[in-house]
């Protein structure tokens, strides 16, 4: 993997060395790569002896609860005034998995003027400057996680990442490459897995838990989501599937039930584009995949406030659902229109 300026590892090592308490940070609902690479992280400081705590936004989907150390997480939401007190107390911060203060959300108004060391690791394009002032950005990893193993392999860390540190890393490579199937993972990648295999993970297990491990009430949505909502547009090549806040209470929603379904309106012959509408209680939260050329990321961005990576984006928009749904076939017209594609 290409990190050119050694001096960020460098930053990174003088920095772990240097402080006993240590924060770290994953973007709003955290995926498998985000937790993933927390707690890969605070699992290997740990073992180093120091003294670590992972501050998640929000809630994480129950399919990533068989994490080591998973229990340990503090909720920023639900625990305001102790996160700030944590974060007040610690001597440095590393944020992981994202790259602007606004993906998490009110949490970003903690860092706005706070002096504490920060370090970014993150596998996103066109990071914030204000995000933090060491960044380790590289958007040719496949994922944080691997960017996460390559770090610490060169700061010379290796030694204290333990098997359960391994799965947690392991766990965002395969979820962020679609097990390793997107073109996003390389021979470096790999490499990575064969090491993390050596440290003794199980990866069908891990597999299994969270892709395997549904709940009765997720595969019925799914079900209604496939069967009873997805919509076809054929002359941008797209297809989506809105859900409302009733649909979701319809079928016991919780965090982490939608995750993958926006994956599925891609598999559809001549499809290029999919989006997933989930409603919220303010806001929709959007997700948007696309195969080949259409830019997912520079979509979201122009219209539905958000960015992400080429092929896989996400948004949000404060009109309410159709609104929302409405909006999106005007505005993917005009894009397709002033971008060429079809
Ligand atoms: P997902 O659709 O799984 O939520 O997100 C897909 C990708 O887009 C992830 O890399 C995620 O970090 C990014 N992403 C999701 N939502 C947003 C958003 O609201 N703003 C930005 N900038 N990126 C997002
Ligand atoms: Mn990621």
């Amino acid at each position: 993997m290409n990190i050119q300026d050694k001096s960020q590892i460098e930053s990174f090592t003088t920095n772990i060395n240097n402080s006993q308490k240590v924060i770290i940070v994953p973007h709003n609902n955290p995926d498998g790569d985000a937790l993933g690479s927390s707690l890969g992280l605070c699992n290997t400081l740990k073992n180093m002896g120091k003294d670590v705590t992972v501050i998640s936004p929000n809630e994480f989907p129950d399919f990533l609860n068989w994490m080591h150390g998973v229990e340990d997480v503090l909720i920023y939401d639900k625990n305001i005034k102790k996160a700030k007190q944590l974060i007040n107390d610690s001597e440095l911060v590393v944020f992981v998995d994202f790259n602007a203060l606004s993906r998490i959300k009110l949490m970003g108004q903690v860092f706005e003027n706070d002096t504490t060391p920060r370090i970014m690791i993150d596998h996103h394009p066109y990071p914030e400057e204000n995000t933090a002032p060491i960044q380790i950005s590289v958007p040719e990893a496949s994922s944080t996680c691997e960017l996460l193993f390559h770090v610490l392999s060169e700061a010379g860390l290796k030694p204290y990442i333990t098997k359960e540190a391994a799965e947690c890393i392991y766990a965002g490579i395969m979820t962020d490459t679609g097990s390793l199937n997107y073109n996003s993972s390389r021979p470096e990648t790999y490499l990575i897995v064969a090491e993390l295999l050596r440290m003794g993970i199980d990866k069908e297990h891990i597999h299994h838990m969270i892709f395997h491990n549904n709940s009765f009430d997720r595969m019925r949505l799914l079900g209604h989501a496939l069967g009873e909502k997805m919509e076809r547009i054929p002359d941008q090549n797209a297809a989506f599937i809105a859900l409302s806040q009733e649909e979701l209470k319809r079928f016991n929603f919780k965090p982490g039930d939608t995750e993958g379904f926006v994956n599925q309106a891609l598999w559809i012959e001549g499809v290029n584009l999919s989006a997933m509408f989930t409603e919220k209680k303010d806001i929709v939260k959007i997700s948007f995949r696309s195969r080949g050329g259409f830019p997912a990321n520079k979509f979201s961005e122009t219209y539905f406030n958000g960015g992400g990576h080429f092929n896989a984006a996400g948004g949000e928009s404060k009109l309410k659902l159709d609104e929302t749904v409405k909006r999106f076939k005007e505005v993917l017209i005009e894009f397709c229109d002033a971008n060429g594609f079809e």
